[in-house]
């Protein structure tokens, strides 16, 4: 490998500070994706929920019925039975009193009735709700397909992005010294991404603290690489 001198390997960190942040930042931007889709599944089960209390209602509300049919079936079985005793009866007495247990039994059977034809329309109306929440459902589907697709092309265009960025660090690393370089990279792990920051107004862009004139005069003089004495970066300054 040819000598650099260090002011341009210097320029090359800076570079590859470049290409690193958004590679950093992509990364991180693409871990949250699964995360997102997680969350929208989860809204939509969460919608599903108040269509499967619907379904459950109608099974509630179905059986009820049943209930009440078996009920009328034997009330009107019985009236039959009454009624065949009817003419079976020796004195007056007895037959009224039957007749009244008649009666009585057939009040019971409207009230049955009724009840049966109320649960009915409860099911008409419960069927109608059905009907709808499957419609918003089928359309809260189709909304989660999109967003879904949305995340997915964006995690594609991540990963394009990225095979682009490796390309381009191939492209800068060879022309930074070994030793620097792995230092920059130690640095980068440790500190978020960022391993390399201008000093602005005597301030470490990485930390914001003072850096001395002495420390100014170091780096201008470019003999060896400057760190901030707080955050441990690689300090530079731009002319
Ligand atoms: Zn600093």
């Amino acid at each position: 490998m040819q000598v650099i001198d260090l002011k341009t390997q210097i320029n090359n960190l800076v570079v590859l500070q470049g290409i690193d942040t958004e590679i950093y930042d992509l990364r991180y931007e693409k871990e949250s994706k699964p995360e997102q889709i997680k969350i929208l599944e989860s809204n939509f089960e969460e919608k599903k929920r108040s269509l499967a209390e619907l379904e459950k209602k109608t099974l509630e509300l179905q059986k009820q019925k049943k209930d009440k049919e078996l009920e009328l079936a034997s009330k009107e079985e019985a009236i039959k039975k009454l009624q065949t005793q009817l003419y079976q009866l020796k004195t007056n007495k007895e037959y009224q009193a039957m007749l009244k247990e008649i009666n009585d039994a057939k009040a019971d059977v409207s009230i049955i009735e009724d009840k049966i034809l109320e649960i009915m329309e409860q099911i008409d109306k419960v069927k109608i709700d059905i009907n709808s929440e499957q419609e918003r459902l089928k359309q809260e589907e189709q909304n989660l397909g999109n967003e879904k697709k949305k995340i997915q092309d964006r995690i594609k265009e991540i990963d394009d992005r990225l095979a682009q960025l490796e390309t381009q660090r191939k492209q800068v690393v060879p022309n930074i010294d070994s030793k620097i370089l792995s230092q920059y990279e130690k640095i980068l792990s440790n500190r978020d991404g960022l391993a390399i920051v201008k000093v602005n107004n005597n301030s470490c862009q990485g930390c914001n603290m003072y850096v001395p004139p002495q420390v100014i005069n170091l780096i201008k003089m470019y003999e060896r690489i400057v760190t901030c004495e707080v955050c441990n970066r690689i300090l530079y300054i731009e002319e």
